[in-house]
């Protein structure tokens, strides 16, 4: 009998493993995964970056654990010898229509109680020579790590603290009995007095066994990157964003340093025919069927239809996403760029249509649901792990 299991060995089920032994040493926890590591799908597979929270509405779980988070992942990098660089981010307007938006996040940095500074056309010029904007937003905290080495080093330290981690143990069976939750697998069954889900892309089937219908279901949306060739590196210096659509829930075609040197361009947002999907050729008739069948969808797909159908033809067409890019790096050539590593995102879309755009958790009887932990989830992990012990489970666990 365990005290917890956390299905979800990603950065959030580990972040939440972490917070439960800071809190409570003596705790019996085991946390299952279906993979064979740490960190195989989004905490594994995406941009890197530290963020500082200058996007979110103030008030929100989303920009309080982003800035909190974003002091917690350097500090965790620098006590234990990881990489990390506060290289510094600039948003950058290319138009003039961008130029109010700007100013809107501009201000939301400030509201956040963020280091945020703007940048005159000169002053962005001194800083990234090459990029072609009108103005632009400096915020120096934010920066880049190597997300699966901080998730390795966090299930050393929970492992040394006497946690068990079992991998290939894909959750099948989950009942919520009185005293107990029972949670079975292919191969094992196992109990404990409580189970955190922290299922990424599979977080709604997982509430979906405990016997919980949340209201929202995961819509996986794919980012493939490109990377710069080394080269061109002197193109990019900090991390370089556009201003974001306000309507969507992506930051847009990003240029961003990365841990092993080199640059990477994207990502892009294109429907994944498959939950995991890496390639744009993976398909899986019960993850699309889901996605078909769920009239949230489709309300969002009327509604973006042009975006949608753009990121498209811009995913099969490197010149398009070249073009794309090259509002941000007028020098940029289709041939300065080869396909790189792709991530899917979990994005949580309710029936009627909307994007959840905060953290969102749903308690049940002897479980705790991560309903939606997207970007910047790697960023505010070990943050929301603590969220998680101090508003939902202190009372619990005693
Ligand atoms: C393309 C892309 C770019 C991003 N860029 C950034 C960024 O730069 N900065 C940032 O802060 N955030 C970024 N994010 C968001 C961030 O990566 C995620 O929000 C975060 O990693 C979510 O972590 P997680 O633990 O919830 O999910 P995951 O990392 O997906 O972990 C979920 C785990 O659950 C396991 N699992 C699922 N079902 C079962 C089951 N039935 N039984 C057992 N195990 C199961 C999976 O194997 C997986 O290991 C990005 C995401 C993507 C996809």
């Amino acid at each position: 009998m365990y005290d917890v299991i956390i299905v979800g060995a990603g950065l959030v089920g580990l972040g939440t493993a972490n917070a439960l032994q800071e809190r409570y040493p003596h705790l019996r926890l085991l946390i299952l995964d279906k993979e064979n590591g740490v960190a195989a799908h989004q905490s594994g597979h995406n941009s890197n970056v530290v963020h500082s929270g200058i996007y979110y509405s103030p008030g929100s779980l989303k920009a309080r654990l982003a800035k909190q988070g974003n002091r917690t992942i350097y500090d965790f990098c620098q006590q234990h010898g990881l990489y990390y660089d506060r290289c510094g981010k600039v948003i950058v307007a290319t138009q003039l229509k961008e130029l109010p938006l700007l100013e809107n996040i501009y201000q939301r940095g400030l509201q956040n109680g963020l280091e945020v500074h703007r940048l005159s056309q000169k002053q962005l010029k001194e800083r990234e020579p090459y990029v072609n904007g009108l103005e632009a937003i400096l915020v120096p905290d934010a920066g880049i790590v190597n997300y699966p080495e901080i998730a390795a080093k966090l299930a050393e330290i929970i492992q040394s603290r006497g946690g068990d981690i079992h991998y290939q143990q894909q959750v099948q069976y989950i009942q919520e009995k009185s005293q107990h939750v029972e949670v079975r697998t292919q191969q094992s069954s196992y109990q404990a007095k409580w189970l955190v889900n922290c299922a990424g892309l599979h977080s709604d089937r997982i509430a979906k066994l405990a016997g919980y219908e949340t209201g929202m279901k995961i819509v996986p949306f794919r980012g493939e990157y490109y990377v710069l060739d080394n080269s061109k590196n002197y193109l990019v210096n900090h991390l370089i964003y556009p201003v974001p659509n306000p309507d969507f829930p992506f930051l847009g075609v990003h240029f961003t340093r990365m841990y092993n040197g080199k640059r990477d361009v994207g990502p892009n947002a294109v429907l994944a025919f498959k939950r995991e999907g890496y390639r744009k050729t993976d398909f899986n008739s019960l993850d699309l069927a889901d996605v078909l069948t769920y009239k949230g969808f489709w309300k969002i797909a009327t509604r973006y239809f042009c975006e949608g159908m753009a990121e498209m033809r811009r995913s099969f067409s490197r010149q398009l996403f070249t073009d794309n890019a090259r509002q941000l790096i007028p020098a940029l050539r289709p041939d300065d760029i080869t396909p790189g590593p792709a991530g899917v995102r979990a994005q949580a879309l309710t029936a009627d249509g909307k994007l959840v755009d905060d953290f969102h958790f749903v308690k049940g009887r002897r479980s705790l649901h991560v309903c939606n932990a997207p970007s910047p989830a790697a960023t505010a992990s070990m943050e929301i792990g603590r969220e998680i012990v101090n508003l939902h489970l202190q009372n619990i666990l005693g």
